[in-house]
């Protein structure tokens, strides 16, 4: 017989009955890619795990839906009847034995949402928010960064307006036609107009995205540009270069005045260790509903912590994955920014009490159990065209 963890254990194990996806349709935001988002593509689903003890957990990913439902018909015979108060061994249990199909791919995503959904039910289960689950909270709020695309300069200060006036006060701005058209004055002119629209007191980062299909540029560009935002009290530079250039990158951090963020599109644990061992980046932007999840994110930002690197969460895909992020930014010291879309109803339209500013820009950090948010059902039916299979515990 193997040995079962829970045999001793005080409370009764919790089993997965279920777990399911609802791929988000019809309002995704636009990501400035070269190949636009269009509203009807999947890329965001929300993931429910439902338990024997009718307690269901949720959670996010970032990617198409449709792939997310082939992972879990992959997954289903490695979870069904697992104890869902486990989590951090139940998705390492999925990682192992998926090595050899996709790991860091789909699989890797999808377990990103199902760990996500267990920390979720560990915390209902327990009475305890998931960042005391995941040893105390810090703080109790944080301040979210409006994250907005970049257009050209003349357009800036109506972009960046509305967001201002509900009380942000930092941006970043990105993708757009920066860099794309290498033209190093409308470069410095989009930054000069939306850092005009801002006032000297707000913060502002940039991201050029060059994780986008065929980024034009190179490292000289980058330490060029690092130059000029620097001008403009730019508060990060980020995926300045492409994905994989780690030699660039570790150049650049050198180089630069301002300081080099990166690292949303790489997956899995191991992927970070040589970019946090190099000197890769100044801030690590791991996205908890891609890497692994909470369990595997909380195991990189502790990485980063050892070679003090800053942690700033890129799981904004929707106000789940924002949920996922509250907590995380709690559970470790020095935590002071999440980020946060402008204007996505996967963000703002599912939740029944959806995030609100405080006066003074900042969100609370939900103290309540599990992820702390309640999904609005008639919301997510909005985006979704069957909601019943995650509400139906
Ligand atoms: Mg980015």
């Amino acid at each position: 017989m193997p040995h079962h963890p829970e045999a001793r254990s005080t409370l009764p194990p919790v089993r997965i009955r279920s777990i399911v996806a609802a791929p988000l349709f019809g309002e995704s935001p636009k990501g400035g890619w070269s190949a636009e988002i269009q509203p009807e593509d999947s890329i965001h689903a929300l993931i429910a795990v439902h338990t024997d003890a009718g307690i269901t957990g949720y959670g996010s990913v970032f990617t198409d839906g449709r792939l997310v439902q082939a992972a879990l018909q992959v997954l289903e015979p490695l979870f069904r009847g697992e104890n869902a108060l486990q989590p951090e061994r139940v998705t390492e249990k999925l990682h192992q034995n998926t090595f050899w199909m996709g790991r860091g791919g789909t699989l890797t995503h999808t377990i990103s949402g199902i760990d996500i959904a267990l920390w979720d039910i560990l915390g209902k289960v327990t009475g305890l928010s998931v960042g005391t689950l995941l040893g105390g909270r810090y703080i109790d709020k944080v301040r979210p960064y409006c994250s907005l695309l970049m257009e050209m300069p003349e357009r800036m200060h109506d972009v960046v307006a509305p967001y201002k006036a509900r009380g942000f006060k930092a941006f970043k701005i990105g993708w757009g036609p920066f860099g794309r058209r290498n033209d190093p004055g409308l470069d410095r002119a989009i930054i000069a107009a939306t850092r005009e629209a801002l006032g000297a007191d707000m913060q502002l980062f940039v991201d050029p995205g060059a994780s986008d299909a065929h980024w034009p540029q190179g490292l000289k560009w980058a330490l060029r540009t690092a130059e000029m935002l620097a001008d403009y009290q730019v508060g990060w530079f980020e995926e300045a270069l492409k994905p994989d250039a780690i030699d660039d990158f570790c150049t650049l951090r050198r180089a630069s005045p301002v300081p080099i963020a990166g690292g949303e599109v790489l997956t899995r644990r191991q992927s970070f260790q040589p970019w946090l061992a190099r000197g890769a980046f100044d801030i690590v932007q791991p996205d908890v509903t891609k890497v692994g999840g909470i369990s595997e994110q909380r195991r990189i930002v502790w990485m980063a912590q050892d070679f003090g690197v800053r942690y700033v969460g890129h799981g904004w895909n929707t106000a789940l994955g924002v949920a996922a992020d509250l907590q995380m930014a709690t559970a470790f010291p020095g935590v002071d920014l999440v980020e946060f879309i402008g204007g996505s109803p996967y963000v703002d339209g599912i939740l029944r009490e959806p995030f609100a500013l405080d006066a003074d820009g900042l969100l609370d950090i939900p103290d309540r159990p599990g992820l702390g948010v309640e999904l609005d059902p008639e919301g997510v039916a909005r985006y979704t065209p069957d909601a019943r299979p995650l509400f139906a515990g």
